[in-house]
């Protein structure tokens, strides 16, 4: 009890501040993480692709309503899939983000951001 109590105060601190780093949401998610860690990968992939549906879907319902859904809590929905993707794999989230945005800046360098391939 001791520990939850203290993972919950974590939180709450985090929270107030209103940012937290990769590295902590990173174990956050892994404290909040209840699958079989056999078929992990798949559970995770299959988990990321139903919360990016629910994405679509709130924004699909904004469309159709003209009303505000709470797209960010799905979006943060997948954020928690793509952290557990990331501790699965044994790589922080992190050096994930930067690696994404140092090839996105290379791109951008080249003149390649628009096009298709991963290699642009
Ligand atoms: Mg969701």
């Amino acid at each position: 009890m001791q520990k939850l109590e203290e993972e919950a105060k974590l939180f709450m601190e985090a929270r107030n501040r209103s940012t937290i780093t990769a590295e902590k949401y990173q174990e956050g998610a892994k404290s909040t993480a209840i699958y079989p860690k056999k078929d992990a990968l798949a559970y995770l992939a299959l988990g990321l692709v139903s919360e990016a549906g629910e994405v679509a879907g709130k924004i699909k319902k904004k469309i159709r309503d003209g009303t505000d859904h709470d797209v960010a809590s799905e979006v943060g929905d997948v954020l928690w899939y793509c952290a557990m993707l990331a501790t699965e794999m044994n790589v922080s989230l992190g050096k994930i983000m930067d690696n994404n945005l140092e090839k996105l800046y290379g791109r951008k360098q080249r003149g390649k951001l628009q096009g298709s391939g991963d290699t642009r």
